[in-house]
Order: C-alpha cells, then sequence, then structure tokens
C-alpha cells in the first residue's frame, strides 16, 4: 500500500443523537469493530458528560479541558500522553470534558479540543477518528465536528423524540455539506424492536437504515462493567450476535457508502408525520 492510498483510507466520523439514546455505547463498540477491521482508532469524546470512552478504558480518563487548567493553558506543554488514552483493542481515547456546569461553552471546549489534537499533530497518525457528540443542541461549537467529519452517523430509536433530534442533526448536516464534503452515512437504530416510526421516517426524508439493534440486557450490563462487548465476549462467546452488529455498521463505513445530503423535514410536518393526529 503506497501512502497516498494510507491517505485515502483515512475516515472521519461523527456520530450524533439525542441525550440517553445509545452515542458512546454505539460509539465504543463500533470503534472496536473498526480496530478489529486492522484500523487505527482515535474515538474523541465531545460531550461536556465525559464518559464517552468509559467502556473502552474501564474508568473516567482526565479530559482535555482538565489538562488544560492543570496547564495554565500553555498548549506547548501538553504532551499527546497527557491526553490519549489507550482503550481496549488499541482504541485510542479522548475527552474533551466540558465546561463548570452552567457556565461557559461545551461548544467552544469541542473546538479547543480539535484545535489542541491538530497541534499535536494526532490527527494524521489515524486511518478512523471518530466523534462522539451529543445531538440535542447542535450550536456552532457542538456542530463542530461536522467541519471534519466524512460522515456524519444518528443513532436513534424508534421514538418521536429521538427522530426530532435526528431531523435538527440532518439539518445541520444540510447546512455543513454546502461548504465541506459532508455525508450522512445514515441512521444506527437502539434499543428498540420496532421499526415503524424509523421507517416513516426515512421514507419522508430518505437516508440509509444501516442498522436496528434491539434492547439488549447485555449491552445495558456492559456499561456498568466498563467493557465492550467486544471484551465480555472474550468470556462470553454466546455474545458474539451482538458484536455482529457493530462489526456490520464497522463493515458498511469502510465500504466507503455514498450516504446523502439529507432534506430535513420542517418541524410541524414532522409532528404529523409521526404523530397519530
Ligand atoms: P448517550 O451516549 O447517547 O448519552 P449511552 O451510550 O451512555 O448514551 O447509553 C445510555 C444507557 O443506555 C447506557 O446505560 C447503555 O448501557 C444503555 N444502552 C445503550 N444501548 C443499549 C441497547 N441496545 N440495549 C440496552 N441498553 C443500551
Ligand atoms: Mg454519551
Amino acid at each position: 500500500m503506497t501512502k497516498n492510498d494510507k491517505r485515502q483510507t483515512k475516515v472521519k466520523l461523527a456520530v450524533y443523537g439525542k441525550g440517553g439514546i445509545g452515542k458512546s455505547t454505539t460509539s465504543c463498540n463500533i470503534s472496536v469493530a473498526l480496530a478489529k477491521r486492522g484500523k487505527k482508532v482515535l474515538q474523541i469524546g465531545c460531550d461536556p458528560k465525559h464518559d464517552s470512552t468509559f467502556t473502552l478504558t474501564g474508568f473516567l480518563i482526565p479530559t482535555i479541558i482538565d489538562t488544560l487548567q492543570e496547564k495554565d493553558y500553555h498548549y506547548e506543554d501538553v504532551w499527546p500522553e497527557d491526553v490519549i488514552y489507550k482503550g481496549y483493542g488499541g482504541v485510542d481515547c479522548v475527552e474533551a470534558g466540558g465546561p463548570p456546569a452552567g457556565a461557559g461553552c461545551g461548544g467552544y471546549v469541542v473546538g479547543e479540543t480539535v484545535k489542541l489534537l491538530k497541534e499535536l499533530n494526532a490527527f494524521d497518525e489515524y486511518d478512523v477518528i471518530l466523534f462522539d457528540v451529543l445531538g440535542d443542541v447542535v450550536c456552532g461549537g457542538f456542530a463542530a465536528p461536522l467541519n471534519y467529519a466524512d460522515y456524519c452517523l444518528i443513532v436513534t430509536d424508534n421514538g418521536f423524540d429521538a427522530l426530532f433530534a435526528a431531523n435538527r442533526i440532518a439539518a445541520s448536516v444540510r447546512e455543513k455539506a454546502r461548504t465541506h464534503p459532508l455525508r450522512l452515512a445514515g441512521l444506527i437504530g437502539n434499543r428498540t424492536s420496532k421499526r415503524d416510526l424509523i421507517e416513516k421516517y426515512v421514507e419522508a426524508v430518505p437516508m440509509p437504515v444501516l442498522e436496528v439493534l434491539p434492547l439488549i440486557e447485555d449491552i445495558r450490563v456492559s456499561r456498568v462493567k466498563g467493557k465492550t462487548l467486544f471484551e465480555m465476549a472474550e468470556y462470553d462467546p454466546s455474545l458474539n450476535y451482538v458484536c455482529d452488529y457493530y462489526l456490520n455498521i464497522a463493515d458498511q463505513i469502510l465500504a466507503r457508502p455514498e450516504g446523502v445530503v439529507p432534506n430535513d423535514a420542517p418541524d410541524r410536518e414532522l409532528f404529523s408525520l409521526l404523530s397519530d393526529f
């Protein structure tokens, strides 16, 4: 493989979705799935909750904001090993962190994180960089990862609130796609065995559905254990079927899907589409 080929295999992903929908869980397992396929992966938690990489490392790693505070915001004193931690499967992990609760701007922190990692030349080392971002507030700062991403992935369940959030994220992707080579790879259904509302939504706003994961008790437990499903499956091979969902998503991403530039639905249309009245 030549150097140029290697550069072409690079892919940057931004995972969005309503709070608590399963973005971090899904992100960590996709990251491991990509690592299993031989890729060098960096996962960047961009949620002020700073628990994105918890199931990869088994603990809450120090955030970029903590580290910068410790170094009096002297960026030049920050080394990659201060902020990049090794997680399961060889996945590297970063947490942006957040400002003190009720003060400052979380989106600003995301911007600073990207800036710092670029200064550390950390961006060039990886085949895949995955940003795990919250999706309720798509302000300029939280939308920043879309400036760097090739693909946006949206995690949703089969309910109104998550699909409503998904539609707002789709609108952000459409806006960013005007000036960036960004595509929406599609939706990942999570924690649902039903998909009727998801189907209704993608009929109105066409986009691929990459996978739909049901509610699986072992996924809930993985959060408590601080392990990905891949690590749990090492001891319990009956969980391999869960890993297959994530491997399937990883393989679709590595196949460089065409994706879409979505046309989000107007809010009022979405209300009537997804409601019974
Ligand atoms: P987010 O990052 O979107 O805020 P998390 O990934 O932290 O959400 O997930 C919230 C909770 O839901 C966690 O306890 C996680 O274990 C659980 N969870 C996520 N996906 C599933 C699933 N498919 N089945 C069961 N529990 C899940
Ligand atoms: Mg999260």
